[in-house]
């Protein structure tokens, strides 16, 4: 969008019927619809004014997926009017390249094309790693693309891999009331959160009745007609009626060629770009999944704004922020920015906390959303924000406020803006002002 309106002439090539990218149809929009529906139905079950004493209100995967296909029937529909506004042509098939500057296009129905162009971008995205010991084609073996086919409604799952995906795939199964097995190949979740939120995290999956195994390895799966057996090379083995493999996520490389194009991606499919996003062969660049870190959508849209700048621009300096927020969309939900307790105490920088309880805001406590707290580490001597780390119902929208003022340059950036403000009463946003109170009474 940014290329075509500085008047650049732009072809996007898309191998799925529909735009949108792995983010609407398999990612992104999907998971969190799902998870909004689980949520309202939580709320519903454990609400004496709304359920009354009805028994508990029941909803299966498959029904809480319909109307995740309309939220997707939506952004297509928005997206595809994006490119029409823009006068961007979409081409429908599978790009691979020829050379440098040529792509070979394969269409739906056959037949080829070859584009030339002066610069091309790689978005192709990623797709969910499969090993070649399990057996991705059994009707109870799933992946988190194949998972949004699920059409039965399992009274238990085993998810293994409890990184992002698994996590909140965990929230939303235990949601509709199916046993969670949760099996984690590292020593704690999320192990780059802050250990804090990580331990919210465990407790909050564990007191929900989800069944997490740390530090365990995959030996072997067994698959019947009724039931998945995983066999864990710790010699445990566990039961169930599905399985979700959710361990990592490769490139998508493999089918570009692009070897022809003088371009070698790494083990993991991935390709390797400078500050502007431009690969080892000048007038190629790639954004999003396909070179890793973050693997987020939220970066992908500005790591895809960069390089189009770079490509208009060689001397462009504009750079990715240096803090990109983290949102897990669990149940609670997380939320993180900036720097953990654990990073600040390995550098040995003296730092304070200052901590808000959500059950203590009357917002939170109007809502019922008591689980949750919000908490600010700031520079005891600058007051400096350093970190950020909320857990809780809308985490992911309530960190945003924090990350503006700490975005702030110079001494624009400090934890005393959020008391030297009036909040609008009664707000989650509150949260921020408490948290300063009690963290900048901790000083002395
Ligand atoms: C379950 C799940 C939940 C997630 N939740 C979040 C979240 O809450 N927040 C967040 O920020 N991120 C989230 N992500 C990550 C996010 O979806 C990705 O980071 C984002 O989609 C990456 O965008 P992309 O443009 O790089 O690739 P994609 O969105 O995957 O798009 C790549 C596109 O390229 C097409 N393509 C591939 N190869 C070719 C080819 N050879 N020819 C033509 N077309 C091709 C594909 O069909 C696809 O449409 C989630 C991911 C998953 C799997």
């Amino acid at each position: 969008m940014k290329l075509a309106k500085k008047n650049k002439k732009v072809v996007i090539i898309e191998r799925h019927k529909e735009v949108g990218g792995g983010c609407t149809h398999w990612g992104t929009i999907p998971s969190k619809a799902l998870r909004q529906s689980v949520s309202r139905l939580i709320e519903y079950n454990s609400s004496s004014l709304f359920r009354g004493h009805e028994k508990p209100k029941h909803l299966t995967f498959p029904e809480i997926l319909k109307h995740a296909s309309s939220v997707v029937r939506k952004q297509v529909q928005l997206r595809s009017g994006f490119y029409d506004r823009n006068r961007v042509e979409l081409i429908a098939g599978e790009a691979s390249f020829i050379d440098a500057n040529t792509l070979k296009i394969i269409k739906a129905d056959g037949s080829n094309e070859q584009l030339t162009a002066k610069q091309i971008v790689i978005a192709t995205g990623s797709h969910p790693y499969r090993p070649a010991a399990i057996d991705f084609s059994h009707p109870r073996v799933y992946d988190s693309d194949s998972i949004l086919s699920l059409k039965h409604d399992p009274r238990s799952i085993i998810i293994y891999g409890a990184g992002v995906i698994g996590s909140e795939y965990a929230s939303i199964f235990r949601g509709l009331g199916v046993k969670v097995d949760l099996i984690n190949t590292r020593d704690r979740l999320l192990s780059f959160l802050d250990d804090e939120m990580s331990d919210s995290l465990s407790y909050h999956l564990w007191n929900n009745g989800v069944v997490i195994r740390h530090r365990e390895q995959i030996d072997r799966l067994e698959t019947t007609d009724e039931s998945v057996i995983v066999h864990l090379k710790s010699g445990k083995k566990m039961r169930a009626d599905c399985l979700l493999f959710a361990n990592g996520r490769t490139g998508n490389t493999a089918d570009l060629n692009i070897t022809n194009a003088g371009l070698a991606a790494d083990g993991r499919g991935q390709l390797k770009v400078n500050g502007q996003y431009q690969t080892e062969v000048d007038n190629i660049y790639a954004v999003g999944d396909v070179i890793g870190y973050p693997s987020l959508a939220s970066a992908a849209y500005d790591q895809g704004r960069l390089a189009a700048e770079a490509m208009m621009d060689h001397q462009s300096t504009a750079k990715l922020i240096t803090d990109i927020p983290t949102g897990i969309y669990t149940i609670p939900e997380i939320s993180s920015v900036g720097k953990t307790e654990q990073e600040l105490t390995e550098t040995k920088i003296p730092y304070e906390v200052g901590r808000a309880q959500f059950k203590h805001l009357a917002r939170a406590q109007i809502s019922n959303s008591l689980v949750g707290s919000l908490k600010i580490l700031f520079h005891r001597e600058t007051k400096v924000i350093l970190g950020i780390h909320c857990f809780g119902e809308n985490a992911a929208e309530i960190i945003h406020i924090g990350q503006a003022i700490m975005q702030q340059k110079g001494e624009g950036n400090t934890i005393e803006y959020f008391i030297n403000t009036t909040f609008n009463y009664p707000t989650m946003a509150e949260a921020f002002r408490v948290a300063a109170l009690n963290g900048l009474n901790r000083l002395f």
